[in-house]
């Protein structure tokens, strides 16, 4: 029933102001439409019973049918989002129903205290400023009234006393208003604040469930990387014990070579999940990046040459220190030079620095005319445990941990890492490290 009641007393409106006035108007109408409801029922049963004088009881049951139609045309209009037009109505009838239920009374000033609610209902259902609208038509109505009566209308009351009301009720509606739109500001303030928060919450929870999805992955990658090495030290340990003496020194390559596979898959591991942690701080310090790639440089020379690779080292001239983790930066370049040497059969490996004084960069590249890197393979030799398919397909050892760590170290010092590769030609990897503003020589 309260249901009911409730839907019916809605309006098809969004605007706050306005749905509030028109369930106002309908709250009025519904509530005056029962009032008179039963009073004809009582009146009606004054007539059935033929109660003394119920001769002039049948205008009185007449007028409350057609009071009653007026507040049905009412309710429509305001359900079918004219409110403005049904409040106006709605003022209409009651003002004629207060000067028509007995004229003389209004001529002579005995009623008009009655007239102050159309002006109350006015100020609060269609704008504060309607009150004086209403004032108007109340005063007009006394003047006519009395003179019609040929009497002195009463301008104090009549008039003065109804603008007065007029004027109260036009200050109170005007601060209900700015109240209510105050506290309206207020909840749209609140709703966006719990609107951004709820997102912040949800981006954060979307991070973590990306970091746990990350961190799964990795343990799944690494104990899968771990499975081959150690299964293969098993086997071979195995067929040392029980296998053909004269095949020892194979067996023996075979696991010194797995050890050496295990040893590395560990260190990569512990350096990646270092650098995540932050176990170890970065130890930065002010310094020239020639001195870096001259020691990777020296490093990997003796490997080279055993290939028959030429190595060179260009280094540019007076380039600017900057502030890094030397060992972080050996690392890194070891990785790329190291792979160099690895994947190149023929040809050299050369290393070069340069400044780009425009862009504020120091830039370090490292190209071979090794067996390159497949244009399917490019974009995921970052990821880590990707290894390329020809050098998956090779006997060369690897990881596919390197250049994610390599990645990681740039990254860490504000730099970049890009590859350009042609299969069969050679791989350049180009590094770019920000020149920063401090200690330049
Ligand atoms: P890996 O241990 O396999 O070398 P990396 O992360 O260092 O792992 O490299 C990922 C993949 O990138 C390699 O498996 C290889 O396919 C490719 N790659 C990296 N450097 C070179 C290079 N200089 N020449 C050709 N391929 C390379």
């Amino acid at each position: 029933m309260i249901d009911y009641l409730q839907k019916y007393l809605e309006a098809p409106t969004i605007d706050p102001d306005h749905l509030r006035k028109a369930r106002l108007l309908n709250i009025l109408a519904v509530g005056l439409a029962i009032i008179t409801s039963l009073a004809m029922i009582l009146v009606g049963f004054m007539i059935f019973f033929k109660v003394s004088g119920w001769e002039n009881l049948i205008a009185i049951l007449w007028s409350g049918f057609a009071f009653l139609f007026g507040i049905w045309v009412i309710l429509a209009l305001n359900r079918k989002g004219e409110v403005f037009l049904a409040s106006a109505i709605f003022l209409l009838v009651i003002t004629f129903a207060l000067t028509f239920s007995n004229v003389k009374a209004v001529g002579a000033g005995a009623t008009q205290f009655y007239f102050v609610i159309p002006i109350l209902i006015a100020s609060v259902i269609v704008t504060p400023a309607a009150s004086f609208v209403v004032a108007a038509i109340n005063s007009t109505i006394f003047i006519i009234a009395a003179l019609a009566m040929n009497l002195e209308p009463n301008f104090y009351i009549g008039i003065f006393g109804m603008f007065a009301i007029a004027v109260v009720s036009w200050i109170s509606a005007q601060v209900l208003e700015n109240a209510l739109k105050d506290l309206r500001e207020i909840n749209i303030d609140l709703d966006r604040r719990v609107e951004t928060r709820t997102q912040e919450l949800a981006e954060a929870n979307e991070r973590l469930k990306g970091l746990d999805e990350l961190k799964s992955r990795f343990v799944s990658d690494v104990s899968h990387e771990l499975r081959t090495p150690i299964s293969n030290l098993s086997i071979y340990l195995e067929m040392l014990e029980e296998g053909d003496a004269r095949n020892t020194a194979r067996y023996l390559a075979v696991l010194r070579e797995e050890t050496s596979r295990l040893k590395k898959l560990v260190a990569d591991v512990l350096d990646l999940s270092r650098m995540e942690t932050g176990t170890v701080a970065p130890q930065f310090e002010w310094r020239c990046i020639n001195d870096i790639a001259e020691k990777v440089f020296i490093a990997n020379q003796l490997r080279a040459d055993v290939k028959g690779l030429q190595m060179e080292f260009i280094p540019a001239d007076d380039l600017p220190k900057i502030n890094m983790d030397g060992d972080q930066l050996i690392q890194a370049l070891n990785n790329l030079v190291g792979n160099s040497v690895n994947y190149t059969d023929s040809g050299h490996v050369i290393i070069r620095t340069s400044h780009r004084a425009e862009s504020g960069q120091i830039v370090v590249e490292i190209s071979d005319t090794g067996m390159g890197i497949a244009d399917e393979d490019i974009d995921h030799i970052f990821d880590r445990f990707y290894r390329g398919k020809r050098a998956g397909q090779s006997s060369i050892p690897g990881t596919g941990l390197g250049l994610a760590i390599t990645k990681e170290i740039i990254e860490r010092h504000g730099g970049e890492i890009q590859a350009q590769s042609v299969v069969g030609q050679g791989t350049t990897f180009s590094i770019y490290l920000p020149v920063q503003l401090s200690e330049t020589g």
